[in-house]
């Protein structure tokens, strides 16, 4: 995705015309936080928490939690920082949560299913993230994974709220939350979708196997009408929306994207400048156009072959 108009993000996301789309990072750690801001990220759009809880027998206490979230919330200063609640399961075993003779783990107890058999580590998690936001006066946003109905939107949001947090959102990452997104940002303040998974479940095709790598991309139509559907479920309730997963790092789908009516990017900090170099080469009636195009194609091979010629010139 080299972009031929090299430059440095200057930290302010926008097209051409200037519709606003925030452009932030996705950070591991406090390690790539520092990475983040060098890189001139807006904020954080995905703050993965789990490095504090991986490779160990026991939960982690409150106050070394505490320690480890300041790490990537000073980091930011007042800057947004969207932390995700532990999404272990699958891919991310945990000897104290999660159970290891599932049978098919990615359809398993896995990101917020914990909760409903572990209420008390997600509630001394957002103890400890309420607390670092405070010690760092941060601008804390807190999302869950796997939301899949709205009952758990509404009890995650609610859990949020008897933390003093009150910006509390939900990945869309599942199919069934794209779908009734409506109902589910009646409660999630924001939503962020998650497209490694949600194109995972979307297409049947799981996100460790290469062999189906043409079938897990989010240039899938089917994938994109599940963008679509959720940022027009939000846009009832005024939520906004935005891409955290993978594709977000893909310059060419951006424009797309934002096309859909998403809002904020979030990616691996070295792909922030490309992503806003050709974001500001295009309207966003041309980001609308794009994404109509896309929508029209009949497989994620020829959407991306018509956005890449459409876009030949930039690219
Ligand atoms: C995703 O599923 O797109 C996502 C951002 O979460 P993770 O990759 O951590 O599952
Ligand atoms: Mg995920």
């Amino acid at each position: 995705n080299a972009v031929r108009v090299e430059r440095e993000f200057d930290g302010h996301g926008r097209t051409a015309d200037g519709h606003r789309v925030e452009l932030l990072a996705n950070v591991a750690d406090p390690e790539a936080a520092q990475a983040a801001v060098a890189a001139h990220a807006e904020g954080v759009g995905l703050f993965r928490t789990e490095f504090c809880f991986l490779g160990r027998d026991t939960e982690p206490s409150v106050a070394e939690q505490v320690a480890a979230y300041r790490g990537v919330l000073g980091a930011f200063g007042g800057r947004k920082v969207v932390v995700r609640t532990l999404d272990a399961g699958a891919d991310k075993p945990l000897p104290f949560v999660t159970a290891d003779d599932e049978p098919n783990p990615a359809l398993g107890v896995r990101g917020l299913r914990t909760a409903a058999a572990h209420p008390e580590v997600l509630d001394r998690q957002l103890e400890a993230i309420a607390a670092a936001a405070a010690a760092e006066s941060a601008d804390v946003w807190v999302m869950a994974p796997m939301v899949a109905t709205t009952h758990e939107a509404r009890s995650f949001v609610d859990a949020c709220a008897r933390h003093g947090l009150s910006r509390a959102g939900a990945m869309v990452e599942v199919p069934a939350a794209a779908l009734r997104s409506r109902w589910i940002f009646e409660h999630a303040a924001f939503g962020s979708i998650g497209t490694n998974d949600l194109t995972q479940y979307a297409m049947a095709a799981d996100r460790m196997l290469g062999d189906l790598a043409a079938l897990s991309t989010t240039w899938q139509p089917a994938v994109l009408e599940l963008v679509r559907a959720t940022c027009e479920g939000a846009a009832q309730h005024g939520r906004p929306v935005g891409v955290c997963g993978e594709a977000a790092a893909d310059a060419v789908l951006a424009p797309v994207l934002v096309g859909l009516g998403v809002r904020s990017l979030s990616m691996t900090p070295r792909a922030l400048a490309d992503v806003a170099a050709v974001l500001a080469e295009v309207s966003f009636a041309r980001c609308r156009e794009l994404a109509a195009l896309a929508l029209a194609e009949p497989d994620a091979d020829a959407a991306r072959a018509t956005v890449r010629r459409e876009l030949a010139d930039i690219l």
